[in-house]
């Protein structure tokens, strides 16, 4: 059978050329690095098709467009692709690397054609910057190998293995093939599968970066659906998530929950408006927040209440909590109209006991509790659980 390596790049170029806008068309409805990333893989397609096209003239045309040029061009469109997928994934460009890579790489394969022509001088040289390259997009990559690693990236890291593939092959004809190696368009069965590969290889890594901005875009969708907008905090309906995941984890008597309500948070909205009410809302959740454990899940219910979750935790360990968040509430400040002001919060404390069957009777003791600190006089903690006589102790400040 025989396989013309000089179609098969033309087809590849052309694949490419007729992904390209309809990729950068799609971008118009993206936002942020997202969109920044596509348009640069957009513009990496034009690039590998005008590149691979030129590839493939060589002998129709000089050897300055499809040597020197064709070269150029694909070296800019591999350091491209390595600096849209890097930002896509969120880590550093690192665009001078890249542009050492492929200025490096252009120059030596330029001084082998044309000043002192070396056909596996030049294979050396494509071969290092190609490894370069592949080594800066495979190595963000790695993550997705941990269990539970996304998917879709996954599917891009397959893509550029496949590349490696090709990558080692040249290499190992370089290391013990025959000297001189043969031509790139010689149809040698390594030739042949890497030309495959690679008129294939822009629609393959289309998909994984395209299936890799969905994986993206859902996951930030879901962080949004499941966050409070004022205080960054849980809200409802991911606390509920996590008090159901909590409860079927926990064994009975390792949970306890917290419920805060703001202490005549009404005169703050009537002397500050609604605004200022909403900046004292910011600042104490994000008071309380630093003062919870690692484990521990803040989340607001709505209005001025939060919910503190608290796995593996004692009605004793969650007094002790509830006394030190009780304290940095009324310690913190908010400048409001120019002058300090501080709030007050009432704390309802609940553990789990044997009878709780669901997260809604453990949370409805809290806010009974709760209802009993307002009642007992504001700025205090209560319980409606028998405790242990407690020892009279300092309960350490916060950040102590
Ligand atoms: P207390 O809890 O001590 O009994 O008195 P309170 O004044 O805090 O009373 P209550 O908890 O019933 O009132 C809560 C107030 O919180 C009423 C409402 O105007 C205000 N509020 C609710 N949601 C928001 C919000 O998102 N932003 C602001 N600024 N205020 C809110
Ligand atoms: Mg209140
Ligand atoms: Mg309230």
């Amino acid at each position: 059978m025989h396989i013309d390596l000089v179609t098969l790049s033309l087809v590849g170029a052309l694949q490419a050329l007729l992904l390209a806008p309809l990729l950068l068309a799609a971008t118009r409805a993206y936002t942020g690095v997202a969109r920044q990333s596509l348009r640069i893989w957009g513009t990496v397609l034009v690039l590998q098709a005008l590149g691979w096209a030129l590839m493939g003239a060589r002998g129709q045309i000089s050897d300055w467009f499809s040597i020197v040029l064709a070269n150029g061009i694909l070296m800019v469109s591999y350091a491209e692709t390595a600096r849209a997928l890097r930002l896509l994934l969120g880590v550093p460009p690192r665009r001078g690397l890249l542009a050492a890579i492929g200025i490096g790489g252009w120059l030596g394969i330029v001084w082998f054609a044309q000043v002192q022509p070396d056909y596996p001088m030049r294979v050396y040289i494509a071969t290092a910057s190609l490894g370069g390259f592949l080594l800066l997009l495979l190595w963000p990559l790695r993550h997705a190998l941990r269990p539970g690693g996304s998917s879709a990236q996954r599917v891009m890291l397959l893509v550029l293995l496949g590349a490696a593939a090709g990558w080692f092959f040249h290499l190992g004809e370089l290391v013990f093939g025959d000297v001189p190696a043969p031509g790139l368009l010689d149809a040698t069965p390594g030739n042949v599968a890497q030309m495959i590969y690679s008129a294939m290889e822009p629609v393959f890594a289309s998909v994984g970066f395209l299936l890799m901005y969905n994986e993206m875009a859902q996951a930030e969708l879901r962080r949004l659906a499941r966050t409070d907008p004022l205080t960054g905090t849980l809200n409802r309906l991911a606390l509920d998530e996590m008090a159901q995941a909590l409860f079927q984890r926990a064994t009975p008597h390792s949970g306890a929950v917290l419920m805060i309500d703001v202490d005549h948070f009404k005169t703050i909205n009537d002397r500050f408006g609604h605004a200022g009410g909403d900046r004292m809302l910011a600042a104490l959740a994000r008071g309380i927040g630093g003062c919870l454990r690692k484990d521990d899940v803040l989340g607001r219910v709505g209005g001025e209440e939060f919910l503190v979750l608290l796995p593996d935790t004692g009605i004793d360990d969650a007094l002790v909590l509830a006394e030190r968040l009780r304290m940095a509430a009324a310690r913190l400040q908010v400048v409001l109209d120019g002058e300090p002001q501080s709030v007050t919060v009432s704390i309802g404390a609940a553990a789990r006991d044997a009878t709780d069957t669901e997260p809604a009777t453990l949370i409805h003791r809290a806010d009974r509790a709760l209802y009993a600190a307002k009642n007992a006089g504001r700025n205090r903690v209560a319980t409606l659980e028998a405790t242990p006589p407690a020892p009279a102790r300092d309960v350490a400040e916060c950040g102590d």
